[in-house]
């Protein structure tokens, strides 16, 4: 197959950047689709959130077999997870096995950190540059930096002036944190911060959580998996994959098959017994159709999760803290963690609750908060990222007309089908804003990378030089978003899915509000047509509109 790069001179065909879960599989693609490519990862490894995300217990609370890749059956069957819900080391051991079983290793340049990305109109290539001094020419590029890739601290007086250990979660050092006999202080009960307290709280002297909301926790009931689970899965993959990629959530969980009137409150009750120990997020897949449309039934979901927290935690004034009374199940992406409440009944934890006792800055030996000043060993940010848009609006993006991503996107982004923009010629995005619609974020995104790779192999069969979205088709699929946006359960004052969590951000939903369907009948309508309705251009078209 002649490559591109013969005819034009660009150094490759294809520039991967970012070698996470998503870019891994976008190169695995574009090498078998027989384009040149190569993958530029700001990491000294690869795995992206999986690499930088080391913190104690992190995992997976998708189901481990759901979030792998589920393309070539002989992958799942070769690679044995250990649990339904595997942890962090586990998941970048499998990453690992992913590149090297498809030899993609010598294709991807680690310690490489992409600050510039700008379109040479007149070569019609991407001219792409890294912080280390690296430059690439690349006829298409395809940006998998993932939505939780820039870790956001805390606004804090004084966050410099701490001479103890801080780390954030999304950036964990490869040398593992010694918390034996230490004060520790985590900001944040996400699921990060979550995950971290019930993993360190019986080895520290003291740990203390500080939670500005709290969060409808809920246990993630994980399990070894079995060879018989596994055998199920292997003997059924034709289902198991279909399931995967076309129910709504991108999950195998079964529908309840019920509203909440088909019950009577007795029954509720029974019923919320077994979504409380129900896997990960079969809490919000497998519950009631009406949980996140029917208020009342959501009210009372929320009151039975209140209830175990009392009953858990032996201390009444700190269950009160933990419950939540500003936003429903599901309006925040919930944290589904073993042992997060009954963390607090250790004599070791505490938790402070920055609605009643805000920080007032951190100096140089711990954390002052209106009640007083308390000194910590080391300091946990665990305090999210910049979601959705944070890596695009970082990497120096600059396509036609002007279009620069660091500015233009400043209130919030403007795209077409959450992986591509009007006057960004072929450079996608997946993975990125408005590309999930909430759910196991891999079974999305590995919709999208078939989609471009896909449409890549289109143009270069039919002799087109570029993809890029007209602008109304991005103004179309905008106005769903805007259109279907207040109907999520997300909630724009507390959700990240809106930016919520970043001082100054503006509130803008970042997901896919009309899901899986919403996007396959836009790609549809943009396919009907041999040079999808404008959005594939010819070179000679483009010569002619030089
Ligand atoms: P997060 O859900 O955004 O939580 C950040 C926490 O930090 C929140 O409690 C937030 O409070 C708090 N916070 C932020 N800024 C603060 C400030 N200035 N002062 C005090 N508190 C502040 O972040 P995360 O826990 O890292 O999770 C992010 C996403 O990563 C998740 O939604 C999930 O998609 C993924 N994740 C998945 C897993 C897993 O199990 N697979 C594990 C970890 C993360 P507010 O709520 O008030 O904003």
């Amino acid at each position: 197959m002649t490559a591109y790069t013969e005819d034009t001179g660009v150094d490759i065909d294809v520039l991967v950047i970012g070698a996470g879960v998503v870019g891994i599989y976008a190169l695995h693609r574009a090498v078998r689709a027989g384009f040149t490519a190569l993958t530029l990862e700001a990491g000294d490894g690869v795995g992206g959130v999986w690499y930088w995300n080391r913190y104690p217990a992190a995992r997976f609370d998708s189901e481990s077999y759901s979030y792998g890749y589920i393309h070539d059956k002989q992958l799942f069957d070769d690679w044995k997870w250990e649990e339904e819900f595997a942890t962090q080391p586990e998941i970048e051991r499998y990453l690992n096995h992913v590149v090297d079983r498809y030899a993609l290793r010598e294709r991807i340049e680690t310690g490489q950190r992409v600050v510039s990305a700008v379109y040479d109109e007149g070569a019609q290539h991407w001219v792409v540059e890294t912080e280390q001094g690296r430059t690439v020419t690349a006829r298409w590029v395809i940006s998998a930096t993932g939505g939780l890739s820039v870790p956001h601290y805390p606004e804090l007086d004084g966050i410099e002036s701490f001479v103890g250990e801080a780390h954030h979660t999304g950036a964990w050092p490869h040398e593992p944190i010694d918390f034996a006999g230490k004060r520790v202080a985590i900001i944040g009960n996400g699921p990060s911060g979550s995950q971290l307290l019930p993993a360190i709280v019986d080895t520290v002297e003291r740990v203390d959580l500080y939670q500005r909301t709290p969060t409808w926790t809920t246990p993630l009931n994980n399990a070894p998996l079995s060879d018989e689970k596994r055998a199920a899965l292997s003997a059924d993959w034709e289902r198991v994959t279909h399931t995967l990629s076309s129910s709504p959530s991108g999950f195998l969980h079964p529908f309840s098959g019920k509203f909440s009137t088909d019950h009577t409150p007795e029954e509720r009750q029974a019923f919320f017994e077994t979504m409380w120990q129900a896997p990960g997020f079969g809490k919000l897949t497998m519950n009631y159709f009406d949980m996140t449309t029917n208020r009342e039934v959501n009210l009372e979901f929320c009151e039975f999760i209140a209830a175990k927290v009392r009953s858990i935690v032996t201390d009444q004034a700190t269950a009160e803290r933990l419950i939540p009374t500003d936003h429903l199940f599901g309006a925040k992406r919930p944290p589904f963690v073993e042992n997060y409440y009954e963390s607090f009944n250790k004599p070791s934890a505490s938790l402070i609750s920055l609605r009643e006792t805000p920080i007032v800055r951190v100096d140089a030996t711990g954390i002052e908060t209106t009640a007083g000043h308390q000194e910590y060993d080391v300091i946990v940010y665990a305090t999210g990222f910049d979601f959705g848009t944070g890596a695009l609006t970082r990497m120096g993006v600059r396509g036609t007309n002007g279009l620069d991503l660091s500015t233009d996107w400043e209130e919030g982004p403007s795209d077409f089908g959450g992986f591509a923009a009007h006057d960004l010629p072929n450079f996608f995005f997946p993975g990125g804003p408005h590309g999930a619609g909430g759910g196991n974020y891999p079974r999305y995104s590995q919709f999208q990378v078939d989609w471009i790779l896909d449409t890549m192999i289109y143009a270069r069969e039919h002799g087109f030089a570029t993809f890029e979205p007209t602008a109304e088709q991005e103004q179309g699929w905008m106005d769903m978003i805007a259109e279907l946006a207040p109907k999520s359960i997300f909630s724009a004052e507390h959700s990240h899915y809106y930016g919520a969590n970043v001082q100054g951000k503006p509130r803008k939903f970042l997901l896919n509000p009309g899901g899986r369907q919403g996007l396959v009948d836009i790609l549809a309508h943009m396919t009907a047509t041999a040079d999808y309705n404008g959005a594939l251009v010819a070179a000679h078209e483009l010569a002619a509109q030089a």
